[in-house]
């Protein structure tokens, strides 16, 4: 308990301290915050009236620099907070700068430098495989042997509360002869995990799994809107393009991963052994427990814990070949899917392809998108002595094709 008066279970206690960037009022000047309870903390203001001199880093109106500063200052800054947010003697350097939450719009935190998805869950890969390669292993033979991803499109990740206008384009069903054109038939959620990277490397050079925390700065809730008609016609031979790239949706806030050290829990098994270069002390999962909602109705509650490749090898991977990490670089996890119906991560799961139609609570039977439809991702993981670190929300409605 502190001068701030929070019950010790509040998901944004002082032992969260999740990022983010807000104005007051939509159209309000852009502010760095932390969230802290029900309130946000002007973290330059703040800084500024604290004297401190590094608060030139949160001038900016987004966490860009902040990230390009790397682990230590990212250390020294959680420290300060703990510290300024505890003490009741800095009570009046800090509450002047704390804006009720209900007051604030969020906007993206970082400018999105390259964005990058992978496709971690053996229960998810698995079973898409089933339904898109039925003659085949339903695994392809690389995937237990490194973190396949795509690129995807960074400009076009979109903070929780924007609108997903419903994509166009072609499609073929293997019952047709030839491709049609039109809105997304199919329109898909995948409800991932975020991995917001900081620091820099050179061209040439690698992270190591043991290294890998030196860059990961944080974690947001990740929706990757999905075409699947549209992505089912194009990704053969070269993977997800415009079935992706219309909207990526990130939550407003990272946690970063100082905040996440409670959650760390060994993998569920990596067999075979993974090349030297994907192992270290730096591999580990996180017990993350994910939330889907569908038009207010909890669908899907997946495990980020069932994982089969953790973030550090991710990273590992992507620079392996000697690929530059740069402030603002964004990876996804992929879809989280459990080995349970109910914690499948996509609609096209959870739906086997359309086959089975879920029913909300309000009676209505869904299989893909409709437009109108809400999308609400959320989580929480375990913090020190158990206290929750909360994500907050990501959520996105669809609206129709223009
Ligand atoms: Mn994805």
């Amino acid at each position: 308990m502190t001068w701030l008066d929070l019950p010790d279970d509040h998901p944004f206690g002082l032992h969260n301290l999740p990022y983010g960037v807000f104005s007051v009022g939509p159209d309000g000047e852009h502010r760095v915050g932390v969230r802290v309870g029900d309130h946000v903390l002007d973290l330059a203001a703040c800084a500024e009236r604290a004297g401190m001199e590094s608060a030139a880093v949160w001038r900016d109106g987004s966490l860009d620099a902040f990230l390009a500063e790397g682990r230590p200052a990212w250390t020294a800054a959680r420290d300060w907070l703990q510290e300024h947010l505890a003490n009741e003697a800095q009570r009046d350097c800090v509450e002047p700068d704390l804006v009720p939450v209900r007051d604030v719009t969020m906007h993206l935190p970082f400018a999105v430098a390259d964005y990058v998805d992978f496709y971690a869950s053996e229960h998810h890969a698995s079973n898409v495989g089933r339904m898109f390669r039925p003659d085949s292993e339903p695994l392809t033979p690389n995937w237990r042997h490194l973190p396949i991803g795509y690129h995807g499109r960074a400009g076009t990740v979109v903070v929780s509360g924007t609108d997903v206008v419903r994509p166009t384009g072609q499609r073929k069903p293997p019952s047709e002869p030839t491709p049609t054109f039109g809105p997304s038939t199919r329109l898909d959620i995948e409800a991932e995990l975020g991995f917001v990277v900081g620091g820099a490397t050179a061209l040439g050079d690698r992270v190591a799994v043991a290294d890998a925390d030196d860059h990961l700065f944080g974690v947001v809730l990740l929706n990757d809107w999905s075409a699947r008609d549209l992505q089912a016609w194009e990704y053969v031979p070269l993977g997800p393009f415009l079935g992706k790239s219309f909207a990526t949706s990130v939550g407003p806030w990272v946690v970063t991963t100082d905040a996440l050290r409670a959650a760390r829990v060994p993998l569920p098994g990596q067999d075979p052994e993974p090349l030297p270069y994907l192992q270290g002390d730096g591999a580990y999962g996180l017990d993350i427990h994910v939330e889907v909602e569908w038009n207010g109705t909890v669908v899907s509650r997946p495990e980020f814990r069932d994982m089969y490749w953790s973030p550090a090898q991710m990273l590992a991977h992507l620079t392996v070949n000697g690929a530059t990490v740069r402030p603002g670089d964004l990876f996804g996890s992929g879809t989280i899917s459990g080995p349970e119906p109910r914690q499948r991560g996509c609609f096209l799961e959870l739906t086997w392809s359309g086959r089975d139609a879920v029913t909300l609570d309000d009676g209505s039977e869904r299989t893909f998108l409709e437009d109108g439809d809400t999308v609400v991702l959320r989580a929480t993981a375990p913090g020190p002595d158990a206290r929750p670190v909360g994500f907050g929300e990501c959520v996105g409605t669809v609206r129709p094709a223009r």
